[in-house]
């Protein structure tokens, strides 16, 4: 193996202008709708909860949105992210495919979240906002939204779903390492949370439950904003960053790809990977087949009806036109703590609907089994929520070997799973099991 892996992007190479998709839908995406009148929300209604900036980009037309030289200049901390060919693991499969593999692990917080947290920071800051309230799930969002109000001088108070708070401690301390405040949720900081633990003193939390109370914190602490961590348009923007490398680092590697493989959650580094390259099916007719690869346990893309739903358990934020699971499902507590949100984002549900892309489930015992193979070949060790997208990826590895046919397959690694050892500890001492939507 003298050639080399690696794909790597100067300086002066690097993309400077996000891609916004709306520019190219073939036909609108449906706007989000006010709760109470179901109308189109104004952007009044959202400004209470975001700077006027985000806002704008949100709703923006615009093809390119212009990435501020500060946030370029942050990204440079970790970006460009490596692309790698996957030589060993292709070995390893006796497959004729060729495998590349986009990493977003090497970001400080060790996910593909920090490409939306630095610009949500900034855009605060440049705006007077003094303080951001979050919510999160396992502490990805939560570690990367910290890490970029530290930069940026904003305090960070973070609603952390209590049972991840209390079983997955490691980000937490990350988080506060950072300096963000960090509340296990359900809270009696806010009449909510009161509320919930009223109804349940044992409740677990829920993401929902964590981003209703970090909402109500939002709207009664003056100088506060709210920042989300995925499903709405302005992240999938802002993740564009990852397509957009991805496109210049497959140039150098001499390759266009036939497949591409991402795992979603709420969708964001799906749309950042997938995003550039839907532009190129619309606008260049090319014919990449793109693959949200989502839990069998929370499978909102490939279950879920498409309909207006809520974001949170408490309906407080505007109606989106979305795949749903319903804002009261309550998934099973899978490993992959990023990916157990009931809705997908509107813009891949928009996709999907479109036929511009595709959604497979798979179930955790599989996922893991293909993140062993990964880690044991290529060295790093996949987020549990990333090994979805390798899972799926080298099923169509193994089809290439069946037909004996090549093809070049991207897999979106979202992030390592350093801090998730403990569920490849389940998996390898045999005590993990699948989960349905049902259990
Ligand atoms: C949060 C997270 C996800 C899921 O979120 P999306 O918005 O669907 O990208 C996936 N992978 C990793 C590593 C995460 O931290």
């Amino acid at each position: 193996m003298s050639k080399s892996l690696q794909f790597t992007l100067r300086a002066d190479e690097m993309p400077t202008h996000w891609y916004n998709l709306n520019a190219d839908f073939p036909e609108p995406l449906p706007p989000p709708l006010h709760p109470g009148t179901r109308e189109p929300v104004t952007p009044d209604l959202m400004t209470a909860l975001f700077p006027e900036v985000l806002v704008a980009q949100e709703m923006s037309p615009e093809r390119h949105i212009e990435i501020p030289a500060e946030v370029r200049d942050v990204y440079s901390l970790y970006r460009p992210t490596p692309f790698l060919r996957a030589a060993r693991l292709e070995k390893a499969l006796q497959t004729p495919a060729h495998i590349y593999y986009k990493y977003e692990g090497v970001s400080p917080a060790g996910s593909h979240k920090p490409n939306t947290a630095i610009p949500q920071a900034y855009y605060n800051k440049m705006a007077g906002t003094k303080r951001l309230a979050t919510e999160t799930g396992a502490g990805q969002w939560g570690s990367s939204l910290a890490f970029a109000c530290s930069v940026f001088g904003l305090q960070c108070n973070i609603y952390m779903v209590k049972v991840s708070f209390h079983q997955k401690p490691y980000r937490k301390l990350l988080m506060q390492t950072y300096g963000a405040t960090v509340h296990a949720s359900p809270s009696n900081e806010t009449d909510y949370g009161r509320k919930v633990l009223a109804a349940d003193p044992g409740s677990n939390g829920s993401l929902g439950v964590a981003i209703s109370e970090a909402i109500e914190d939002t709207m009664k602490h003056p100088g506060t904003k709210y920042a989300l961590g995925s499903v709405l348009n302005h992240v999938c923007l802002h993740q564009s960053i990852i397509g957009e490398e991805a496109i210049l680092q497959m140039e150098l590697a001499g390759e266009e790809p036939d497949v591409i493989f991402g795992c979603a959650g709420g969708g964001s580094n799906f749309a950042g990977l997938a995003f550039p390259f839907v532009r190129k099916k619309i606008t260049e007719g090319k014919k990449y087949r793109i693959v949200a690869v989502e839990p069998a346990s929370c499978p909102s893309i490939t279950k879920g009806e498409l309909r207006y739903d809520f974001g949170d358990t408490a309906e407080t934020t505007p109606l989106m036109m979305m795949h749903t699971l319903g804002h009261a499902f309550m998934p099973p507590s899978i490993h992959a703590g990023g990916l157990r949100y009931h809705g997908m984002a509107p813009m891949v549900s928009h996709c999907r609907k479109l036929g511009l892309i595709e959604a497979v489930a798979y179930p955790q015992l599989k996922v893991f089994e293909s993140a062993v193979l990964f880690a044991r070949n290529e060295g790093i060790l996949p987020a549990p929520e990333s090994a979805h997208a390798v899972a799926a990826a080298v099923d169509e590895a193994i089809r290439c070997r069946s037909e004996d046919r090549k093809r070049v397959i991207v897999i979106g690694l979202s992030g390592n799973g350093l801090l998730d050892l403990a569920a490849y500890d389940s998996y390898l001492t045999g005590h993990m099991h699948d989960t349905g939507a049902d259990d």
